[in-house]
């Protein structure tokens, strides 16, 4: 009799002590929880607001660091367009503290719960424009860094390699204490949509993903749309208006997955229900996209920024080379189509789709030889999600697709090895000098990082 199939989500269930939490809320207190003479329970793992997909955050014995209660904003020179903060400031937090001084970000970023230390610790991707926002990490010009010894160390533009090893560390090499960030004046940029047939979008992808644009766009594939959001800098684009923005966000990652997640427990009939929730997302993008949004900036286009409590949404990211985003696209679709027809599950929400600029700045950079296009698949049906997402990382794979450790569900650790080439093994070696002991590898980043 063949043996059952064991089909790896990327999820780790360990019974074991349970799982202790420690938020410091000053360095001190986070240097003594790191310090090897303190004992807390290993592996540590590192977690900010807890928003990443995969276990990367998380620990089913030892210690969780929970970076949280280190939120003080501690400098901002408007002069010099830097800001110096700790690593549990919520990006929303410093968004709005930032625009106060008509300052912004550099690029564009949503999910404001999440912390700054987590956002520049791993991939923090959005609509950017130009080939300098790929990633918020790309902005660091020094960090403060609790060791897995629990010592202190400072990492400046000074030690380019080891800054480049910090950035997107996932926080195999330490804690990130505090975080110095280039920022810049608030600017304006346009924004135009556009809604095409998936064929449509893939004559114009690869074209599209060459040029200096901000590019996001929302895919349903079982009803044959794109829509597009095109965002540039333009010499006189108008003033930009919060109001519009805030609905979009509201309609999008708000109104449509509570009314999705409501669907999905009262509407028996898949047919019924797919038609009607494809009809929603497709007035909503209609509405809210062509409507309301024509002008923005880094400030009003991020959405909210109070503090939400992260929704139960599936995620699971990929990123495929841009040169050839116009055949993957047809592929997905397929895919998407076809996995309806063999297993019944479909997704019920839109992939979102971002452009990353090339980035060499950090060592583990998705995008360090070529520009990409991240497909950020998302859902709230949670029945049959789990198997789906192993066959997404097997389209991914045979795509060429890029994974992220932190947002790419199922990830074989064979590939994720492969696809990080040397600098993986650079990355490693650094590792094991920082943490010889492996104190802060948890059994998922050791699939790829022991
Ligand atoms: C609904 C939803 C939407 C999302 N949308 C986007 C999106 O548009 N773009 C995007 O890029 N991502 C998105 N994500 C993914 C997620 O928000 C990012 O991975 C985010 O950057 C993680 O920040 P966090 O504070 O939640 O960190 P966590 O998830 O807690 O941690 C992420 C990683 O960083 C490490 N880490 C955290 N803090 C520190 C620190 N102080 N020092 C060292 N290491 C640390 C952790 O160990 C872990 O490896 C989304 C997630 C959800 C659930």
């Amino acid at each position: 009799m063949a043996s059952p199939r064991f089909r790896d989500t990327g999820r780790f269930v360990v019974r074991a002590a349970p799982t202790k939490t420690f938020k410091p809320s000053n360095l001190r207190d986070l240097m003594r929880c790191l310090d090897p003479a303190s004992k807390v329970p290993t592996p540590i793992r590192i977690r900010g607001a807890g928003t990443a997909s995969t276990d990367c955050n998380a620990n089913s014995s030892g210690t969780i660091v929970d970076t949280t209660g280190l939120d003080r904003i501690i400098n901002i020179d408007a002069y010099n367009h830097t800001v110096k903060v700790e690593a549990g400031v919520r990006l929303g937090a410093l968004v709005n503290a930032l625009a106060e001084q008509g300052l912004e970000l550099v690029g564009n970023h949503d999910q404001m719960e999440r912390t700054v230390g987590g956002a520049i610790a791993s991939p923090c991707i959005g609509a950017c424009i130009g080939e300098q926002a790929a990633y918020l990490s790309t902005q660091v010009i020094s960090l403060k860094v609790v060791t897995a010894a629990g010592q202190l160390m400072t990492v400046s533009e000074k030690q380019k390699h080891l800054l480049n090893a910090f950035r997107l560390s996932y926080g195999l090499l330490g804690v990130i204490y505090e975080i110095s960030l280039r920022v810049r004046p608030i600017a304006t940029f346009s924004a135009s949509h556009r809604s095409l047939s998936v064929d449509t979008f893939a004559d114009v992808a690869s074209r599209l993903a060459r040029r200096d644009v901000g590019l996001k766009f929302y895919v349903m594939p079982h009803i044959d749309r794109v829509y597009l959001d095109l965002r540039r800098y333009e010499s006189a684009p108008g003033t930009s208006y919060g109001a519009g923005w805030k609905i979009k966000d509201w309609g999008e990652s708000t109104v449509l997955p509570h009314v999705f997640k409501s669907l999905n427990r009262v509407l028996p009939i898949p047919s019924v229900k797919y038609r009607l929730m494809d009809s929603l997302t497709a007035a909503t993008h209609g509405l809210v996209n062509t409507r309301l949004v024509r002008n923005g900036n880094n400030v009003t286009a991020t959405g909210a920024r109070k503090r939400r409590k992260p929704r139960n949404l599936l995620k699971s990211t990929w990123c495929f080379p841009a040169s050839d985003f116009s055949v993957v696209i047809k592929a997905y679709r397929e895919f998407c189509t076809d996995t309806l027809e063999q297993s019944g599950y479909r997704t019920d929400l839109p992939a979102v789709g971002y452009r990353i600029g090339q980035d060499v700045s950090s060592i583990l950079s998705p995008s360090f030889d070529e520009p990409l296009i991240a497909l950020q698949t998302t859902s709230t049906q949670e029945k049959g999600w789990e198997d789906f997402i192993i066959d997404l990382a097997q389209f991914a794979e045979n795509w060429g697709g890029t994974p992220i450790f932190s947002e790419s569900r199922a990830i074989r650790a064979e590939y994720g090895k492969q696809m990080y080439t040397s600098r993986l093994d650079f990355f490693r070696k650094m590792r094991r000098q920082l943490d010889p002991h492996g104190r802060l590898l948890n059994p998922f980043m050791a699939q790829y990082f022991h």
